[in-house]
């Protein structure tokens, strides 16, 4: 083994107080997991699992997100998990909780430091000035639905690996394009049965910004000691922050400061002007939040924020489903040509969290969940048990899924099991079927047989499913 194989994976985390510096090497780590190798090894914290069960939810949040992106005119773009780290530290800004203290960050074998995206934009303007895409016609507008890593502290709709729809779009700066983007976001919900609050405000320009954290300060400043903790420290390194504070003792100090769209340009605030009367326009419905700002340094002008509506939670404030805004420098801050741009993200965890809440008292058994048709067929011997195989197949190829469980001896086992997938018709085949040349179809709630020739099996079952037999 060469040496720079028995260096530390995993070192130099960028923030000091980093929870992600190793405690051992990957070495020992393999040695302590031979010695311990009777020892079940669980997930890592903060970390899920999607289930079987969860199957449908997974698939229909991944459906909307791909019928309302090509509705809307974006198109399927994927960029690595893995990035140079610079690319978040100059992109997202040092300042950021997420680059600051949430960032997996690691140095692999050639000692270059890589990160685990903790956000797709960076990624997306990487891209854009990479393939030279200022080159082909503007906007460019693209999606993706993929992992996103941040070590956060784990806690109710907070993972360490958790995924999100992003769209974004390239090339254009019109309020056009920004209430767009929160159509697509608010339809895109919609479609899963999620009635949504959409919160807009607008953070103005860099200058715009300047001058009103001049005065945002100086407010903080005289209420520093009704503060949190957390936020004396934010407000030393990004002010901003502490009107996003969940913080209970500091919604009084929130409530009284002043607000940004006080201080916008004349240019700004008719942008945002457009952009409400566009959603208007568009029938979303929204509340402008003043106290909105979004944690991270490459946003202007227009940012927006999205809640399952009439959630109120018990403490505190409710947890975003998604959020996204205008970030018109990033592109050249990060070594391209100036490009306007916008885009949002839209967690998937917290969107079937809320599914399921919609759908809580009605929602079927595990089991259920996973079947894949009304429809199952049951086999009688090893003989019958071949040829039922034979009929499946040629079923699905016929475009007609069907669920079965020919591990399975006794009729009365795959029945049992028929029944709690909620089965409504089951295909039976026996010793006699087989020499005639048939199957039986039986209805599962009236106990009715009927039997029909097997080469008509996938149209019969067709018009099972239609509800037409
Ligand atoms: P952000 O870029 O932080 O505004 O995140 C956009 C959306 O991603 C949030 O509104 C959440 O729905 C989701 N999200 C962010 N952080 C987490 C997390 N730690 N676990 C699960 N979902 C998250």
């Amino acid at each position: 083994m060469s040496s720079k194989k028995t260096k530390p994976a995993v070192k130099k985390p960028v923030a000091k107080k980093s929870a992600l510096a190793p405690k051992s090497t990957p070495v020992a780590d393999k040695d302590k997991t031979q010695v311990k190798q009777n020892k079940t090894i669980s997930l890592l914290r903060g970390m899920k699992d999607f289930l079987p069960r969860e199957e449908q939810y997974w698939l229909a949040v991944n459906h909307a997100a791909e019928s309302a992106s090509k509705a809307y005119g974006y198109r399927y773009m994927a960029t690595p998990i893995l990035e140079d780290a610079s690319l978040f530290i100059r992109g997202v800004g040092r300042g950021t909780d997420i680059v600051e203290k949430e960032m997996y960050i690691f140095e692999d074998a050639e000692g270059k430091r890589i990160a685990l995206r903790p956000e797709t934009t960076a990624s997306v303007a990487r891209a854009y000035i990479e393939h030279g895409m200022h080159a082909v016609p503007q906007p460019v507008k693209v999606w993706n639905v993929g992992p996103i890593f941040r070590h956060d502290r784990p806690q109710a709709g907070r993972y360490r690996q958790f995924h999100q729809l992003n769209v974004d779009s390239l090339g254009e700066r019109d309020a056009v394009v920004d209430a767009e983007l929160i159509a697509l976001a608010y339809n895109v919900m919609r479609d899963l049965g999620i009635n949504t609050r959409v919160s807009v405000n607008s953070i103005g320009s860099a200058e715009d910004r300047e001058r009103y954290l001049v005065e945002l300060t100086g407010y903080f400043r005289t209420k520093r000691h009704a503060l949190s903790e957390e936020s004396k420290k934010r407000l030393l390194k990004n002010p901003l922050r502490i009107l996003d504070s969940k913080e209970p003792e500091d919604q009084e100090v929130v409530a009284e400061a002043p607000k940004i769209i006080d201080w916008l340009s004349d240019e700004s605030r008719k942008y945002f002007m457009r952009v409400l009367e566009y959603l208007d326009e568009m029938e979303i419905p929204y509340l402008p939040d003043p106290m909105l700002v979004r944690g991270l340094d490459y946003y202007c002008d227009t940012v927006f924020e999205f809640f399952v509506d009439e959630e109120v939670p018990e403490n505190g404030k409710p947890l975003a489903l998604g959020g996204g805004g205008r970030y018109d420098g990033l592109v050249e801050q990060l070594g391209g040509r100036p490009t306007p741009a916008a885009g949002f993200g839209l967690g998937i965890e917290r969107i079937i969290t809320a599914m399921r809440k919609q759908k809580e008292g009605q929602l079927p058994t595990s089991e259920t969940e996973g079947s894949v048709s009304p429809l199952f067929f049951a086999h009688l011997g090893e003989q019958s048990r071949r040829r039922a195989l034979k009929l499946i197949e040629q079923m699905r190829r016929d475009g007609v899924l069907v669920n079965h469980a020919l591990a399975k001896g006794s009729l009365k086992a795959q029945l049992e099991i028929a029944n709690r997938l909620n089965s409504t018709h089951a295909i039976i085949l026996g010793q006699k079927e087989i020499q005639d040349g048939t199957v039986i179809i039986r209805d599962m709630a009236s106990g009715i047989q009927e039997i029909i020739d097997e080469k008509q099996v996938s149209t019969h079952a067709k018009k099972i499913l239609q509800g037409k037999a």
